[in-house]
């Protein structure tokens, strides 16, 4: 192990003290919460059913959502900058939303047959996203990226799939360190994301054998990075040049602009992957792309391959989505609302820099990743787990100042907030930067 510095040491001590004493504060305040979590133990493992939702020392309860609010169990209310991993678009109480959902619910659920909202869902679909001529549902991104590799295997009849490091296309399909030991035994390469040289060599070796190139146009869960521009057009030349299908998947994405980044690229895939709020907020997955790859699952054609997934057209999540895509996330709301995420940013950015913090924030439009780096010479060489401390340390502070966003440093905005949302954002961090000064800055 390398040599501290009696510098480093310090600073390693004053951040755990911070940290034990913003931990006391936040149990302190949030004792139901606390026994939830501990009752829940119990029987979850680690009082949880979803990774992503736990964090240190426990996550809150929330139960209820309105406007852009969540409550807490012990009575908190927060400001939802998580907007629920960017499914929360429309926030916890859009009128046209909830219309919606009561009309299908009180419609009866579970109807096992097509019901009237899926073909009109599938159109605007089909009409905003350049890659898209005919398209299937499924329940979550996981699944339609599932399906879309199992297609494009099928269509291309090669095996091999080509990812990135740091992907996540979901919880069996994540490539954040290597491959997940869950993720289902697809054979994969990896290269490295924004690497064109890289991606490209590995293209022509395995060129014979490969069936896709599965790509997040901006890498969401590895830390909202961007794609450049000139990286994907690179890929888009080779696989088309080599018969490999370019798989967009814009999960996290498509609320970039109607159709998605890969139209504010330039960029079309030959298939693309959605999920998220385009379900209106309940759950929604949906894998399309060519006619010519799509025909693949057509039922009248005698070879057809399957695609089953009892609540594939469920009406809830048909009904909200197609309210949510025809009234209220229109193209020029995706256009306002994506401005409005980048001048977030940007002020953020400013906020940070002007305060010395070692703090930045990347992204796309409304969908933001919140880094910490290395301070000054004297802790140059601080380790992954301080740089993760320290987020630690922002984020619990700003939740016991009522904002609520990922402790791994993630915000998305919603259609809820308004300016002085955002405002009051920026002058909570402005205080937290000011309190934490020794730890946050310099
Ligand atoms: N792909 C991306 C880019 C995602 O961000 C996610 C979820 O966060 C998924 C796929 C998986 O979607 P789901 O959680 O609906 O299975």
């Amino acid at each position: 192990m390398k040599a501290q510095t009696m510098d480093q040491l310090k600073g390693h001590n004053r951040l755990a003290d911070a940290l034990a004493d913003v931990g006391a504060r936040y149990r302190a305040a949030n004792p139901e919460s606390l026994a939830r979590w501990e009752r829940a133990g119990a029987v979850m493992p680690g009082g949880n059913t979803r990774t992503v939702l736990h964090y240190d020392p426990f996550p809150v309860t929330v139960v209820k959502g309105e406007g852009t609010y969540l409550h807490d169990m012990d009575g908190h209310r927060y400001r939802d900058f998580l907007g629920e991993y960017s499914a929360g678009l429309y926030g916890h109480s859009n009128a046209i939303i909830e219309a919606a959902l009561k009309e299908a619910i009180e419609g009866g659920m579970a109807l096992g047959a097509p019901n009237r909202w899926e073909a009109p869902l599938a159109e605007l679909v089909c009409a905003r996203f350049p890659s898209i001529d005919m398209v299937r549902f499924t329940n979550s991104g996981t699944e339609a990226n599932l399906m879309a590799l199992g297609a494009a295997r099928a269509f291309t009849k090669r095996d091999i799939v080509m990812v990135f490091e740091g992907a996540y296309h979901g919880g069996v399909l994540t490539f954040a360190h290597g491959a997940s030991p869950v993720n289902v035994p697809f054979r994969t390469v990896i290269a490295a994301f924004n690497d064109s040289e890289g991606a490209l060599a590995l293209i022509e070796e395995n060129r014979d054998r490969l069936a896709a190139v599965l790509i997040e146009p901006m890498m969401g869960a590895g830390g909202c990075l961007p794609a450049d521009r000139a990286f994907l057009q690179g890929l888009r030349e080779a696989t088309t040049r080599q018969g490999i299908l370019l798989i967009f998947d814009e999960v996290m994405t498509s609320r970039s602009a109607a159709g998605g980044l890969q139209q504010r690229l330039g960029v079309t895939p030959d298939m693309t992957t959605l999920g998220k709020y385009l379900g209106g907020g309940a759950s929604f997955g949906a894998f399309g792309g060519r006619r010519d790859i799509m025909a693949l699952f057509d039922p009248t054609s005698p070879h057809a391959l399957p695609h089953a997934g009892t609540f594939n057209n469920n009406a809830m999540s048909m009904a909200a989505g197609y309210a949510g895509l025809s009234q209220v996330f229109t193209p020029e709301a995706a256009d306002q609302l994506y401005l409005s995420g980048e001048a977030f940013r940007e002020r953020l950015n400013a906020l940070a820099a002007s305060k010395g913090a070692a703090l930045s924030f990347t992204g796309c439009g409304s969908i933001i990743g919140l880094h910490t780096h290395a301070r000054g010479a004297a802790e140059r060489a601080e380790d992954e787990a301080s740089l993760q401390d320290r987020k630690r340390l922002l984020h619990l502070e700003m939740m016991l100042r009522g904002f609520a966003f990922a402790q791994r440093g993630y915000l998305s905005l919603n259609l809820a907030m308004s300016e002085d949302d955002l405002d009051r954002f920026a002058h909570a961090l402005d205080e937290v930067l000011d309190q934490h000064a020794d730890l946050l800055t310099g």
